[in-house]
């Protein structure tokens, strides 16, 4: 293929400052390409991506199965409404189920719809006096309205009021005070069994397995948000297999279809009925498109060991990223579950990101003093320690 041509970042920056809505805060660079664990941008600097697709990429750039299935079904059949049955759904579907705890999917295209599904749902399977979502400080669950209430951080619902609502925010890792919190009007649970947004913040086996017992006590629904840790992120096809607990619905989106926006809730088969058809919809959820990207997503996992080489990466973070730790005091602390890592800082870690931007890595920073880290499980371990070198020199100079 020809190199194709380019716009300079410099015009691209143009170009979104006259017609785009600035709802983002954009770093003022053009990126082209990726490949793997690295992006170009259109003044030809590569840079090493520990954050590829804010967690969409767990694949890494452009995997070559997920490619090569999506251009063989995008000649084929690119879309067709839910009016009729698609073999690729319906297999995707299974593979889903057979992965999970035997669940049935509702697809959808992101994170917050698979949320907003879970939430009608829980209101839909409830005895009718019961509306009441119970949620978490710390909290990230989607932009639109029912996802966004259920995100317990002002900081987020500032000026939108008044909110959907029914929803109660309990603090993070509290059993007692969950338990003061559930009346004879609440119907579900709703927690990321790592908080993602909020930190990395993992949950204890006995909080979790506190909140399973609970909500089989109160008749509730347990409602995992596992749109960035699920899919093979922690290293199991699903969070929620580390802590011997299952839940009855989970969400998922984000690493869902290796790249290409693609969003589902999986409920358990006793649960499903309480959707009954008309009572919620998505027009594009689970086409072709997306349904081919997923299955050849989980092929590609298993096909290349990739569950396994995830819980490797972690393990070789850990040590790496603890050496680190020893050498600089303002790492508080450094919490791995798979390639979802955080490192928590005494200080704001903004100045860290820029740091290793500077040096051509990219990372994020979350919750003001928490660097996090989303990787691809196709890293290689020359990756993992070339990345960890330029943290390790960016936290010298950044706090120096
Ligand atoms: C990203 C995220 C969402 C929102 O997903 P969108 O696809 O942006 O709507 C919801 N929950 C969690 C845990 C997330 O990380």
């Amino acid at each position: 293929m020809a190199p194709k041509e380019h716009l300079s970042s410099s015009d691209t920056v143009g170009l979104f400052e006259k017609y785009v809505v600035g709802n983002y805060r954009r770093y003022p660079i053009n990126l082209v390409r990726g490949q793997d664990s690295f992006v170009w941008d259109s003044e030809g600097n590569r840079y090493l991506d520990f954050f590829p697709g804010w967690g969409c990429n767990l694949l890494g750039h452009c995997p070559e199965p997920v490619v090569k299935a999506v251009q063989q079904q995008l000649a084929t059949l690119i879309h067709v409404p839910n009016t009729w049955h698609l073999e690729v759904q319906g297999q995707w579907a299974k593979m889903l189920s057979d992965r999970s705890f035997g669940g049935k999917a509702f697809f959808c295209n992101s994170g917050a719809e698979a949320n907003e599904a879970a939430i009608k749902l829980a209101r839909l399977h409830a005895p009718k006096d019961r509306y009441k979502i119970i949620t978490f400080e710390g909290g990230f669950h989607g932009r639109t309205l029912g996802a966004l209430t259920a995100t317990a951080q002002p900081k987020y619902h500032e000026g939108l009021g008044p909110l959907v609502g029914g929803f109660v925010y309990a603090p993070w890792g509290d059993l007692e005070a969950l338990a003061q919190l559930i009346d004879n009007e609440t119907c579900a649970i709703m927690i990321e069994p790592v908080q993602g947004e909020g930190g990395v913040r993992i949950a204890s086996r006995e909080f979790l397995q506190g909140l399973r017992k609970l909500a089989d006590e109160h008749g509730l629904l347990l409602m995992f948000d596992e749109v960035q840790t699920g899919c093979g992120r922690t290293g199991s096809w699903f969070a929620y297999q580390h802590f011997g607990v299952t839940p009855d619905v989970i969400t998922l989106a984000k690493a869902l279809c290796g790249g290409l926006a693609g969003g589902a809730m999986l409920t358990r088969p006793e649960i499903a009925p309480s959707l009954r058809p008309g009572m919620h919809a998505s027009t594009f959820g689970g086409n072709p498109i997306a349904a081919s990207a997923g299955i050849a997503t989980i092929q590609m996992i298993e096909e290349q060991g990739l569950l396994e080489r995830t819980r490797q990466l972690a393990e070789r973070f850990q040590e790496r990223l603890g050496r680190i730790q020893q050498q600089c005091e303002l790492i508080r602390e450094v919490r791995v579950l798979g390639v979802m890592i955080g490192i928590e800082l005494a200080v704001d870690g903004s100045p860290v990101v820029q740091a290793c931007l500077d040096r051509r890595l990219l990372i994020n920073c979350t919750h003001g003093t928490v660097i996090r880290l989303l990787p691809a499980m196709t890293l290689t371990d020359e990756q993992v320690d070339e990345g960890c070198d330029i943290l390790a020199a960016a936290l010298q100079q950044a706090t120096a």
